[in-house]
């Protein structure tokens, strides 16, 4: 693995970071206060190509490495998480039309998302009683005449209020007929379809400015031509497009860690009690260095399953890896910082506490830690 970014992975990497100082770090205690991302915000993020670092240049991508995503990633969630995470679904939503997508999807969905025509893209596997689990979904698409007819429910969907796209699991055949995950087809529904409707956003406790809705579909006809990849062979994209989202919720996680431990390190050294500043006494000290050196274990380890993934080769059980590692590390290291800032951590005046609240679902979303271990043991014991 080659620790040192090439020129265009360091390019991506310092536009983000720019990005940050410039833009997000300003806002973003506004944009959690306030609920919402401004759309400029997003705009100004596709005109980077930031919105799809992966997609090839010819549908309007950077073109880029998925080491130069996640180097992004960790930059923009170190600006503002909600902002990030906006950006991680847009991404995967366009590498999972570039992947799977027909010449024509491909011409119409990645270039709206890469351009910023369409705010966000959505990503809609998860249902009210299927999440760990999705296999056992029940949203059902039934063919009729020359289209499908989709009904059911989804439930957590990022962006689902503004997204111009969503990719929405449905399963195509009965348990009966095709048992556990393999009766699923993927289908690419535009915003506006009649009988698809976006519910309220959900109150979250952190990532506040990220919009996460359920959606609900009533008869929801779409042609033939929005099935994405082949029919009934669905899941197999969702679980790829996992693997690689994983990475990108790693990066998530070290970002905003990155942030929570230089915020303690500037508090640590202005910070007097005793007569001088907290950063001298050996306890604030070892916590720092605890936080850097499992912020640099995180990092390493989403390197590794970004490379592999950049390499073609096999990159399940390390983007897991890097998932369970840094979220979790990147949750004690937010932990430690509000410690660090003593009862001012604990307010709205520091950082630290949006910081804490906003790390703590990447423990959650796409694939708790608990899944994350069963795909890394999965993978020895096979
Ligand atoms: C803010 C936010 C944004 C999200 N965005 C999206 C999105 O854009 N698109 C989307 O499709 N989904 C999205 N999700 C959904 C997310 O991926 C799910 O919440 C997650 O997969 C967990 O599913 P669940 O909430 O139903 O929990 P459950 O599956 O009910 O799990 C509850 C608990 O049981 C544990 N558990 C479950 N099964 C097992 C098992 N076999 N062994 C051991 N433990 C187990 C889990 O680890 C967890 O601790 C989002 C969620 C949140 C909170």
């Amino acid at each position: 693995m080659n620790l040192h970014p090439n020129e265009v992975e360091a390019l991506v990497q310092k536009t983000a970071r720019d990005f940050t100082d410039r833009v997000l770090m300003p806002i973003a205690a506004q944009i959690d206060r306030e609920e919402a991302i401004p759309r400029s915000v997003l705009k100004q993020l596709a005109d980077l190509g930031l919105m799809a670092v992966r997609l090839p240049s010819e549908y309007g991508g950077a073109g880029a490495s998925t080491v130069a995503y996640a180097l992004a990633m960790q930059q923009i969630a170190r600006g503002c998480a909600s902002t990030a995470v906006t950006m991680a679904v847009n991404n995967m939503v366009g590498e999972v039309i570039a992947t799977f997508g027909r010449e024509e999807q491909k011409q119409k969905y990645c270039t709206r998302l890469a351009s910023g025509e369409y705010c966000a893209g959505a990503f809609a596997l998860s249902e009210p009683g299927a999440g760990s689990d999705p296999g056992g979904m029940r949203t059902t698409a039934t063919r009729e005449g020359d289209g499908w007819v989709i009904q059911g429910e989804k439930q957590w969907i990022t962006n689902g209020a503004f997204a111009g796209i969503f990719v929405v699991w449905a399963r195509t055949a009965g348990k009966e007929a095709l048992p556990g995950a393999k009766g699923i087809t993927c289908f690419l529904v535009e915003a506006g379809t009649p009988g698809f409707t976006v519910g309220r956003a959900e109150d979250k406790m952190g990532l506040r400015g990220s919009n996460t809705t359920s959606l609900q579909f009533d008869r929801c006809r779409v042609p033939n031509s929005a099935i994405l990849g082949e029919i009934n062979s669905g899941f197999k994209i969702a679980m790829m497009a996992l693997d690689g989202g994983r990475i990108g919720v790693s990066a998530q996680a070290i970002g905003i860690a990155r942030a929570s431990l230089e915020e303690s390190i500037r508090y640590a050294k202005d910070r007097q009690q005793f007569g001088s500043p907290i950063a001298t006494f050996q306890a604030i000290q070892w916590k720092l260095a605890d936080m850097r050196t499992e912020l640099d274990a995180a990092h390493l380890l989403c390197m590794r399953a970004a490379t592999l993934k950049d390499a073609r080769k096999p990159f399940s059980s390390e983007a897991s890896m890097s998932k369970v590692f840094s979220s979790e590390a990147a949750v004690r290291i937010c932990n430690e910082a509000v410690q660090i800032h003593g009862g001012y951590g604990y307010t709205r005046e520091f950082a630290a506490e949006r910081h804490l609240r906003d790390v703590r679902v990447t423990m959650i979303y796409e694939g708790t830690s608990e899944i994350q271990r069963m795909v890394i043991a999965r993978s020895m014991l096979a």
